[in-house]
């Protein structure tokens, strides 16, 4: 039996007859399958993956608790299935589906009435199993590893070579993939939140903020920590020492039964008390898994989700001065039953490097 897909039954039992997804992050956790492309049906009673030829045998080998339906035609096949579980209303992903998609369906499979749905498979995943979250420490180890290789490779090399030498050391130490592209912003690059790497060398002088992650099993990790080369100055010193006291904030405040923006509020208010609230003008973290941002949680002025345990978040404050250049640090946490445990390990007091 297949857990996730009964989970989803009991959430969408009552509103609709079944549910389709093609999200791949949605795809995979209900059945295994990695391929990518596929839609998923889950029916009351029934599941199917539908995939096509290329898919046929990958999905036999790794789906669980779906029966796999090899189409030829997509939307033919799903109007055969979705009478023959007597389907009628039909639930389909709004955030993942196009105009253009929902057209096709609606005119594809014209006898149910199509729902939009928002967030059914997010939320659960959202909470995570414990393999889950072994395979996001995998991720986050692999990444303070990269971080520690870097540290020491930074001074008198451009952004786009610090940031390809970390991206080769993350895929030749187990990453399938990227996290997300690599940021790696110096000087007053890092002023920008999302620096692209440029031909920059870093120099004596510098704050250097690096962002990035690894993919290890299907699962995310997201770092950002930022150091200076050579010795810091007064001010660098006292916006790192800024950022990390909310950061530290941000952590403590992290735990069951808190919404994402009380958590964000806290961290919040260490910066705007210090007279930099207008300098970091993006949320304090977000989920991550499957995907490198996720939903629930939001830790921002929005985040309306209360935090239960077992959600991964990131908790990740900036200060960003244009000109001047910026400090971020960011940690990955699990939340517990009374608090949170932090997943990353990479060291947090100022490096000098
Ligand atoms: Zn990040
Ligand atoms: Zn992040």
């Amino acid at each position: 039996m297949n857990q996730r897909i009964e989970r989803l039954r009991q959430r969408f039992e009552g509103e609709v007859d079944a549910f389709i997804t093609s999200h791949p992050a949605n795809r995979r956790y209900l059945t295994g399958f990695t391929g990518s492309a596929g839609t998923v049906v889950v029916g009351r009673d029934r599941a199917f993956l539908l995939v096509d030829f290329r898919y046929v045998e990958q999905a036999k080998a790794q789906a669980q608790g779906v029966e796999i339906v090899h189409f030829d035609d997509l939307h033919r096949s799903l109007a055969q299935l979705l009478s023959e579980v007597k389907a009628r209303r039909v639930a389909f992903e709004a955030a993942h589906v196009t105009v253009a998609g929902e057209r096709k369906l609606r005119e594809a499979v014209p006898d149910v009435a199509w729902e939009p749905a928002e967030n059914w498979v997010e939320e659960l995943r959202a909470v995570k199993e414990p393999r889950e979250i072994e395979a996001i420490q995998a991720a986050v180890d692999l990444a303070d590893r990269a971080f520690s290789y870097i540290v020491e490779r930074l001074r008198g090399r451009t952004e786009r070579e610090i940031a390809l030498d970390l991206e080769f050391f993350m895929r030749r130490e187990g990453a399938s993939k990227l996290a997300f592209d690599t940021i790696v912003a110096s000087g007053p690059n890092g002023a920008l939140p999302h620096a692209v790497p440029t031909d920059r060398v870093v120099t004596e002088g510098d704050l250097v903020t690096l962002d990035f992650g690894a993919v290890v099993d299907g699962y995310c990790s997201d770092i950002t920590r930022t150091v200076a080369v050579g010795k810091a100055d007064g001010r660098q010193r006292e916006i790192y020492q800024l950022v990390l006291e909310a950061q530290r904030t941000g952590v403590a405040a992290v735990r069951p039964g808190r919404t994402g923006r009380e958590v964000d509020a806290e961290a919040r208010e260490v910066i705007a008390r210090a007279g930099h609230g207008e300098h970091f003008g993006h949320g304090l973290g977000h989920g991550v898994g499957l995907e490198v941002h996720e939903r629930p949680p939001v830790l921002s002025k929005l985040g309306e989700e209360v935090l239960q345990e077992g959600m991964v978040t990131s908790v990740e404050p900036g200060v960003y001065i244009p000109g001047w250049g910026g400090v971020r640090i960011e940690d990955l946490v699990v939340v517990t039953g009374d608090g949170c445990r932090t997943l990353t390990r990479s060291p947090k007091d100022l490096i000098e490097v």
